[in-house]
């Protein structure tokens, strides 16, 4: 089964979690922004702080990771169009990174469970949510309960 990468690639992205996501000032960053705004701090796609986050006060961006969502959105949904050249896109591109990312976080744990030597009926689960979870683009409400139960089942067998 081919994954979609699932580490972020800032360099084929279009800065997507620094212009939608909302940041509230406090320990973690040192600024409000609201969501759709582009940091003060970002360049056209790339940080202009990156190698001094924390100590400039955006510890919550070293926290941040989009498991490769963002790229994502940015070069097969957009063909690696941005909202910096092309405003209008925005909307969209912060749609489609809001659900695209919960799909890659998900993505990027079961990929984890793989290192527990499942027994049959909970591998072939997984195996079966990995691939369906790498066709979406969006959630959906039987997708999340799958995953829930696969979580709890998959607890249990750790716990024991
Ligand atoms: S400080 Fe840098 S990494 Fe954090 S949101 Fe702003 S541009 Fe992005």
């Amino acid at each position: 089964m081919t994954l979609p990468d699932l580490k972020s690639d800032c360099m084929n992205c279009a800065a997507l979690c620094c212009v939608s996501l909302v940041l509230d000032k406090g320990p973690m960053f040192a600024i409000d922004k609201a969501a759709g705004t582009p940091c003060p701090n970002l360049g056209k796609h790339l940080c202009t702080i990156h190698d001094d986050l924390e100590p400039r006060g955006f510890k919550g961006c070293t926290l941040y990771d989009c498991a490769g969502a963002g790229q994502r959105v940015t070069q097969e949904r957009f063909n690696g169009e941005s909202w910096r050249d092309a405003p209008e896109l925005l909307p969209a591109m912060m749609r489609d990174f809001a659900n695209l990312r919960p799909i890659h976080e998900r993505m990027t744990m079961l990929v984890a469970a793989e290192t527990y030597s499942l027994p049959p009926e909970l591998e072939a689960r997984r195996a079966e949510l990995l691939r369906k979870l790498s066709r979406l683009w969006a959630d959906t409400t039987e997708q999340k309960a799958a995953f829930d139960a696969f979580l709890s089942d998959m607890r249990k067998f750790v716990d024991r």
